[in-house]
């Protein structure tokens, strides 16, 4: 699982500032200062639409809690704990009996995900998504043998930075480490696998965590893995140095036109077949919508500079 780190993009202290919107011919004397952060998923965001990248990042716009990440949270968060007990008491009905604490515990740190269920007060559908993250956890148990692992690493936070200066950041679920010091990065995912030619996308999270690696420890991971919980597919990459290189040249690449668009006020819309999962349709010019003033100061995209460049 990958969780948001990146830091609140930061604004000048001039008064004017805070008050200019992303209007282009708005100009002030102080430029934005860009994220200085990436992790996979605002990647993914900055790829999938600068619109998105700009409501989760720069307006930190809220966001409703769904069901099935929620879901997913709760999973990961299970499978992590399981590893806390012996190996041979690693079973599935151990896993399974670990669900309601940690759904408790989640509620606790994000009351948030109470709203979830706010309207189910005879508890069925709470029943029914339970029963659902039951068996996205019995399932593991067909992909993996927990019984067998060991764990160097869970929900490990990593961070790199690379010599741009630009940091890259990510929450790493597992990392294996052989007795011959190979290393296995490995992510739960509760959805279904892609199809083969989505697969490169999904690879990416996993390239961009072993470029971490390998500029932490110098150590290219022998193995990516996705698990995935939702289908019953495990996907695995074995990368080598010049994938690393080329996921490395494509997040500069990807860094620079956040940091254009952060300065020019122009994130543009893209909209796929994605946009049906996106909580900001009401902010979004493709919807009818209008995206909030724009927090931060901007001058105008120079001639050739084309800020919609994802990279
Ligand atoms: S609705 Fe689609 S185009 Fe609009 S911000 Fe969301 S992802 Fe982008």
């Amino acid at each position: 699982m990958e969780t948001s780190t990146e830091g609140v993009v930061q604004t000048p202290s001039s008064p004017a500032a805070a008050a200019t919107t992303a209007d282009p011919t708005a100009v002030t004397g102080a430029a934005a200062i860009p994220p200085a952060s990436l992790s996979p998923s605002r990647a993914g965001d900055f790829m999938q639409c600068p619109l998105l990248y700009r409501f989760r990042v720069i307006d930190r716009l809220p966001e409703k809690p769904s069901e099935a990440a929620t879901r997913g949270t709760l999973v990961h968060a299970v499978l992590e704990r399981l590893f806390d007990a012996p190996a041979a008491e690693r079973t599935a009905p151990r896993a399974k009996a670990l669900i309601p604490g940690q759904w408790d515990r989640l509620r606790e740190t994000r009351p948030e995900v109470a709203e979830l269920f706010a309207d189910d007060p005879d508890g069925e559908r709470l029943a029914r998504w339970l029963g659902e993250a039951e068996r996205l956890v019995e399932r593991w148990f067909s992909l993996e043998d927990p019984s067998r692992l060991e764990p160097a690493e869970r929900e490990l936070f990593v961070e790199a930075e690379l010599d741009s200066g630009l940091k890259l950041r990510g929450i790493i679920d597992r990392v294996d480490v052989a007795p011959t010091g190979e290393v296995r990065i490995v992510d739960y995912k509760t959805g279904k696998a892609p199809r083969p030619q989505y697969a490169e996308g999904a690879l990416f999270q996993m390239k961009f965590y072993a470029l971490v690696v390998w500029r932490l420890k110098k150590v290219v991971p022998r193995r990516l893995q996705l698990v995935y919980l939702g289908s019953g597919d495990v996907l695995t990459y074995d990368p080598v140095l010049a994938d690393l290189e080329r996921v490395e040249r494509k997040l500069l690449a990807l860094w620079e036109a956040i940091r254009l668009a952060t300065e020019t006020g122009d994130w543009r819309p893209r909209p796929t077949k994605l946009c049906g999962w996106c909580d900001h349709q009401a902010h979004c010019p493709e919807f009818g919508g209008t995206p909030p003033p724009y927090p931060l100061p901007v001058r105008p995209a120079a001639d050739g500079q084309d800020v919609a460049a994802t990279g």
